[in-house]
């Protein structure tokens, strides 16, 4: 059990970290022990007899002369510190050590900032930045772009189990993970233009020949597409006067039959636009005119039902529900009454969002939403691969969104390659097989078909999704595993410390897979690494799970 201290104004984002570093922890009471104590900002620890007292704060405490602790410098700027071959940004207040361990370094000076020693029997680590301000950061202000591909908050768990089981304590806890599977994947696809037919002499027409016929022949040579692509592009183009007047196919309105023939039972997310020619609002006033689109849901009713009938989520690609709650409650009730479903997430169409919209969406009646994410990179703006609670919400949970095909390709964003590209998710791949969570990829409607025609990177980051032992899940469904992970309650015992009871209280439904608890085996060596957290048992469990954590096992 964690004893955490914190500032009160601090106890909202407590609570939020301890759910994604799911393990048995309270705020700090007088009148028990404990093994662990966290100690944040400003609050000094209290006198006790934990096995390990951590202490994170980003400026020189009282402690630091009692127990002289020589600081090394102090800064505000973003400082990049250095961990077991990953880079963590802070940006709150920071300081380093003279000296320390080299487990956590400054990446410009070589300062370590963590400093390990013993006291009075017991293990003190003293960490140098405020672990529930740079929480609070990340959850709200989210990361510059520059570090989108940290996942900043990941690693701060990562970084607070591996000095728990370094000192010997017992660790238990529930990781973001589905029982059976190595991390969840959420395929989602943001339908923006189902059928080039309705774009006649507009900004998307005209973008769109642009690219087929002369970014084509651009790409073509400089070798980022092959021969056919180009010829297929430029055929598209010639083809769509025809298109227009009903005389040849619309090469958009096929994605439906597109992604369901790639997915095949994999049971993607397609977010849909409530209104047809409605631009919306931005936050000074009209969004600009092309953000309109020239469908709205009711239009493609019968895709709709196609989608639903073989298994998929249709969700509220929403306008201005990101502001307007009662604009977001007509919104939903669009996609409510097309699809006969009550909870309905939401995606906001062009990324629009600000510090109230989760409470907006709320009001609206959304079940979740999946709009944090960066339209111009890829990566982790809340620094995690989970779901999270906004720190403004009390019930709408955020499935971040990580990927984006646009961001990927378009050349004003990151302009890859597709095998830039392959390299690039793979990475990202890599990392949810390390931290568990859900990786969240938004392919649009249109991104399979000409001009774009990145099927090709799409149906091998599918088939590598496979490989490595994904769960695919509706946004939806996963909503629901993490909610019901967020029910789950440790009951230990006083008497027996080492007996720990692990109940869910949401009710499970829905076929969704199980969870492990996962007991960590506690070294008998103070030595701190990622290699620390890899000695651990896993027990699967649905409802409740009855054990003990085995306090003295060496590794
Ligand atoms: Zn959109």
């Amino acid at each position: 059990m964690i004893g955490v201290t914190a500032n009160p104004s601090e106890y909202p984002v407590v609570c939020e970290f301890f759910e994604l570093f799911k393990t048995p922890w309270e705020f700090y009471r007088r009148d028990r022990p404990y093994e662990v104590l966290l100690c944040a900002g400003d609050r000094e620890f209290p006198e006790d007899g934990a096995k390990l007292v951590l202490t994170y704060a980003g400026q020189r405490l009282p402690f630091d002369d009692e127990e002289e602790i020589e600081i090394a410098s102090q800064g505000r700027s973003p400082r990049m510190l250095s961990y077991a071959g990953s880079r963590i940004p802070i940006y709150g207040d920071n300081i380093t050590f003279r000296e320390g361990i080299g487990v956590l370094v400054d990446e410009g000076s070589h300062q370590p900032a963590i400093y390990l020693h013993r006291s009075c029997g017991r293990r003190v680590a003293r960490i140098g930045y405020d672990l529930f301000g740079e929480v609070r950061t990340l959850l709200i202000a989210g990361q510059p772009a520059a570090n989108a591909g940290i996942p900043a908050l990941e690693l701060h768990i990562a970084l607070l189990r591996d000095l728990i089981i370094a000192s010997g304590a017992p660790l238990v806890e529930i990781p973001p993970v589905p029982d059976g599977y190595r991390f969840t994947v959420c395929l989602t696809h943001d339908v923006d233009h189902p059928s080039i037919r309705r774009h006649k002499c507009d900004h998307t027409m005209f973008g769109f020949l642009s690219r087929a016929l002369f970014g084509s022949l651009r790409n073509l040579i400089h070798g980022r597409i092959p021969l056919r692509g180009a010829v297929a592009n430029w055929a598209a183009a010639l083809k769509l006067p025809f298109v227009h007047v009903g005389l040849a196919k619309d090469f958009w309105r096929e994605f439906d039959d597109w992604y369901l023939a790639l997915e095949k039972g994999l049971r993607s997310t397609f977010f849909m636009i409530p209104f047809k020619n409605c631009p919306g609002k931005n936050s000074h006033g009209p969004a600009p005119a092309f953000r309109a689109a020239r469908y709205g849901a009711q239009d493609i009713a019968d895709t709709i039902q196609k989608l639903l009938a073989a298994g998929c989520e249709v969700g509220l690609h929403g306008i201005d529900a990101w502001l307007d709650s009662s604009r977001g409650g007509e919104e939903l009730e669009v996609i409510r009454r097309l699809t006969g479903v009550s909870e309905i997430g939401v995606r906001m169409h062009w990324l629009y969002y600000d510090q109230q919209s989760p409470r907006a969406l709320e009001k609206a009646g959304a079940s979740y939403d999946s709009t944090i994410g960066y339209n111009e990179t890829v990566g982790y703006r809340a620094g995690t691969t989970q779901a999270y609670k906004p720190l403004e919400a009390s019930r709408l949970l955020e499935l971040p969104m990580h990927v984006m095909d646009t961001a990927l390709f378009y050349p004003a964003h990151l302009g890859l390659s597709s095998r830039e590209a392959r390299t690039v998710l793979g990475r990202m791949v890599d990392d949810v097989v390390q931290f568990g969570g859900c990786l969240t990829i938004n392919w649009h409607d249109r991104s399979i078909a000409p001009e774009r025609l990145w099927d090709a990177c799409y149906r091998d980051l599918v088939q590598d999704l496979k490989s490595r032992g994904a769960w695919f899940s509706t946004a939806g469904q996963a909503i629901s595993w993490f909610r019901k992970r967020r029910s789950v309650v440790f009951e230990t015992d006083r008497i027996e410390p080492d007996a720990v009871r692990v109940r869910a209280a949401a009710r499970q439904g829905d076929h969704l897979p199980g969870f492990r608890l996962r007991i960590h085996k506690a070294r008998e060596s103070w030595e701190i690494g990622p290699r620390a957290s890899e000695n651990h048992l896993d027990l699967a469990f649905d409802e409740s799970v009855d054990t003990r954590v085995p306090c003295e096992v060496s590794p």
